[in-house]
């Protein structure tokens, strides 16, 4: 037989279907075995696109490979299953597949196909196909299960890298594979309810099975070496008066690994149709799988269609049904035999009362459709397709030389960080003539971001991330950028672990063993270590008064004594005040009400905000010697304000940074955006992965290690109060300057974040008292369409 002459593709199948691309979806389970989520899934694809389900190859005796293809009239999926002479090796199979691939897709001269995989064992069969995108569904660690080829991993790190997209079938899954992929989602396995829900209103045995005298407990789903027999062994024994029904396939194992007792029923594989039948007859459901490697990430789909079928579950303990299920009065979990018949006696009794726990039930199963978690994986393919046409790079913009500088401006502003540039849009919108020059080679100050040769967008300066409790400041920059949503998260590697800092209950769990779980606990464990301080002036005494010296060493003095190059107590409280101590388990690093990152990066925003008829940019130019050739009336400089004054009262010291970037051929680095280094005895303080800031796909990942500095760039003011002295002596000259104000981190001397700037360059703005009417002006040109607005300029 050969692929062409086999194929009777129903009308729906033609190339003209759809316009999506067709998907080849790789599976180890075969098309026509028990309905699981690869059929749920692709027979909802196929509504509307071409599916092909590609399976494992059967041996044949023909001395020709072929594709034979099982078209299913129901749902449109073809399934197509390669016959391989039995005669082949391994390497000459590979090779005859990937040939019959090939002639698929030159049958279906459509576009680019999804490849799709439910194993990765099959990838090496499709990796040279050109893919719109390439989606992995990972439903279980198939690696731990029975007769695992032995390089299952190896594959499925290459499966990884080259994914554009993952699902994993349950969260435990997800939990275990999410720092090896950037663009990996939990979605977990739902139910066809109302197929289910049928089993609540039959009555009587399934057809050809006689209805037992006592208590039916039952199981439906694949019978392999994930079922505790033992367990059913002893539970039948010890309960006689019940009988055990297991409806399922035999895989990997033998009859004669069964156990056989007079009260244990194996009924065979039954259709999908008819499990409802089924499930109905029984009084309670379970789940008596071995806890073992097989089964530590399994999310067993049958737990919400026991339920659906309004049957009490009984189960050992399965990480996913007691995260997801086990607050549900309806499942029962028991982890031994003794505490599983106890467990079914109470099931047992539940059954007689449906009324009682059904629309517990219910209310939990509203949530889940398989209709929802097919339409969010179809969104999530689709921006995989799209991003894989976009992934060509946005280059910061080049901005205009010396041309103009010959025109009279009304403000000259040094530097164009956030300080400068907002200032130079307030005013620029007021109708002022703007001239900012920046000394670095670009707009954006420390928050400046760029796409690296590899295409990835990093930070030049180290992570910076956008939070505000403002409305004013968040609203004001919404104007020249969308916002992508994120929560920052920081772990902190001590004693060769990863804890969420700041400290909260999960850390003090994790160091101490503990398993402290009210925040009034934590209060407490917390109370016993603090150490009363009759003053808090340092940065020492924050902690101490807080957590006491042993968690303080751990996290702070390590860690501060790098970045700073001083002992907590010689500086002051605000700089480790940043850091709170919780006694909740909220790891988020801030707890403002706008938590964001810019859509299109940082550059981009600060682009969009200097893109203005009255705003005149040059980068790469020192005001030194901007002033000397372009004449403004007055001076903003946000530039450090010792050197405005030439060190007249001396320098102020700043702490300086050093930046180690790296590219890794890996997608995933570290589980989170920070990961800090309190210890000693390591000479960077932090490491950032800049695609988790970003939520940038690619199959690489960018880093980079970040290193203290006494000299260098000025980063830091560092809050002492002998610096503050001498800052209030400039701030007292300055005050006396008619044509020169001061703004921003280095300007005012302030340990400020973005937000604080801007807010500090808003209120700047307003006490200048600009003209109300002259500021509705063109605002910016935000993806191309120009916004209007007028900002309040009193008060
Ligand atoms: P800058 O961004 O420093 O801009 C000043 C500009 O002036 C510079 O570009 C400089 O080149 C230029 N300049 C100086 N002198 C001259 C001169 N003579 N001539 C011409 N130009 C000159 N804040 C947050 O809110 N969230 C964060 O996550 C965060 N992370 C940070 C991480 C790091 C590593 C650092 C250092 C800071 C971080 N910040 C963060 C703080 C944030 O960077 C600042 O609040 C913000 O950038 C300050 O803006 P600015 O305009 O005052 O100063
Ligand atoms: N800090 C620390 N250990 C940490 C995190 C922070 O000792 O794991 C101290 C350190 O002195 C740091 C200060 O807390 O400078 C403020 O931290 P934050 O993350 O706010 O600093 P940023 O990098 O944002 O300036």
């Amino acid at each position: 037989m050969d692929a062409r002459s086999s194929v009777n593709l129903p009308a729906r199948l033609k190339p003209e279907f759809t316009s999506l691309p067709p998907i080849i979806c790789f599976s180890h389970l075969r098309w026509d075995f028990v309905l699981q989520r690869p059929q749920h899934i692709m027979s909802r694809m196929a509504a509307d696109r071409t599916v092909f389900f590609f399976e494992e190859f059967i041996a044949s005796d023909s001395p020709e490979p072929y594709l034979e293809f099982r078209p299913c009239r129901k749902t449109g999926v073809v399934a197509i299953r390669p016959r391989v002479p039995a005669a082949f090796g391994e390497a000459q199979r590979d090779e005859a597949i990937s040939a019959l691939l090939d002639q698929l897709l030159s049958i279906h001269r459509t576009a680019r196909p999804v490849l799709w995989f439910y194993t990765p064992m099959m990838y090496r069969l499709a990796q040279h196909v050109e893919a719109a995108a390439i989606a992995y569904d990972c439903m279980d660690e198939l690696s731990n299960f029975r007769f695992a080829p032995a390089d299952i991993r190896e594959r499925e790190a290459q499966l990884l890298k080259h994914a554009d997209v993952v699902f994993t079938g349950g969260h435990s899954i997800f939990e275990a594979k999410r720092c090896q992929h950037d663009n990996i989602h939990p979605l977990p396995s739902s139910v066809d309810r109302s197929h289910f829900e049928r089993a609540r209103t039959v009555k009587g045995a399934p057809p050809g099975f006689d209805t037992p005298p006592g208590p039916v407990l039952g199981y439906y789903g694949v019978i392999d070496e994930r079922i505790d027999f033992d367990l059913l062994q002893a539970i039948a024994r010890q309960r006689p008066d019940w009988t055990i029904v297991m409806v399922g396939p035999l895989a990997k194992i033998e009859e004669s690994d069964l156990p056989r007792e007079p009260n244990i029923r194996f009924a065979g594989m039954k259709e999908y149709s008819e499990l409802p039948d089924w499930l109905g007859s029984w009084d309670v459901a379970l789940m008596p799988f071995a806890i073992n490697e097989s089964t530590r990430f399994i999310s067993p789909t049958k737990t919400p269609e026991y339920l659906a079928g309004g049957k009490p579950v009984v189960s050992t303990p399965i990480r996913d049904v007691v995260r997801h299920y086990g607050e549900l009065p309806a499942v029962f979990i028991a982890s031994d035999a003794s505490e599983f018949i106890k467990a079914c006696d109470a099931a047992l009794a539940l059954a007689k009362k449906p009324e009682t726990f059904l629309p517990e039930v219910d209310a939990v199963l509203a949530e889940l459709s398989w209709d929802r978690t097919c339409a969010r994986m179809k969104a999530l393919l689709a921006d995989a397709i799209a991003s894989g046409h976009s992934r060509r790079p946005v280059l910061p913009r080049p901005w205009a030389r010396s041309s103009n500088r010959a025109s009279h401006f009304d403000f000259i502003i040094a530097g164009a960080g956030f300080s400068g540039s907002v200032l130079a849009e307030r005013l620029a919108s007021s109708g002022k003539k703007v001239f900012v020059c920046d000394k670095r080679p670009h707009v954006g100050g420390n928050a400046f971001d760029f796409y690296n040769e590899d295409g990835i967008l990093i930070h030049k300066y180290g992570p910076h991330i956008f939070h505000t409790n403002s409305d004013e400041i968040f609203n004001y920059l919404s104007r020249f950028t969308r916002w992508r949503p994120y929560e920052h998260r920081v772990l902190a590697d001590v004693r060769r672990r990863l804890v969420p800092i700041p400290i909260n209950r999960t850390t003090l769990n994790a160091l101490y063993g503990l398993s402290l779980k009210t925040e009034a606990e934590a209060a407490e464990f917390l109370a016993g270590r603090a150490e009363a301080v009759e003053e808090i002036r340092t940065s020492r005494d924050v902690v101490i008064s807080q957590v006491g010296t042993e968690l303080y060493r751990t996290f702070f003095e390590g860690y501060t004594r790098k970045q700073w190059g001083l002992d907590p107590s010689q500086l002051d409280k605000s700089v480790t005040a940043r850091i709170p101590t919780r006694t909740n388990t909220d790891d988020r690093y801030f707890l403002d009400k706008h938590q964001m990152m810019p859509l299109n990066g940082f550059t981009r925003m600060f682009e969009n905000m200097l893109d203005h008829r009255n705003i005149h940019v040059e980068t790469g130019v020192d005001f030194e010697d901007a002033r000397r050739e372009a004449r403004a009336a007055k001076t903003i400089y946000t530039g450090p304000i010792d050197t405005y004054f030439d060190h007249r009262f001396g320098e102020l010291p700043y702490r300086s940074l050093e930046f180690k970037h790296e590219t890794i051929d890996q997608r995933r680095f570290q589980p989170v955006a920070v990961v800090n280094y309190p210890s000693p005895d390591v000479p960077w303080t932090r490491i950032t992965e800049y695609k988790h800031l970003t939520g940038q796909v690619h199959p690489k990942t960018s880093i980079s290690y970040e290193f203290s500095r006494s000299e260098g760039d000025p980063y830091y003011p560092v809050p002492r109060p002998e610096n503050q002295e001498i800052y209030r002596k400039y701030e007292a000259l300055a005050r006396q300057q008619n044509d020169v104000l001061f703004a921003g981190r280095l300007g005012t001397y302030k340990y400020y974040n973005m937000d604080q700037v801007v807010g500090q360059a808003l209120a700047l703005f307003r006490r200048m008292n600009i003209p109300a009417a002259a500021a509705a002006q063109k605002v910016s040109t935000l993806n191309g369409h120009e916004t209007v607005g007028a900002m309040r300029t009193a008060g």
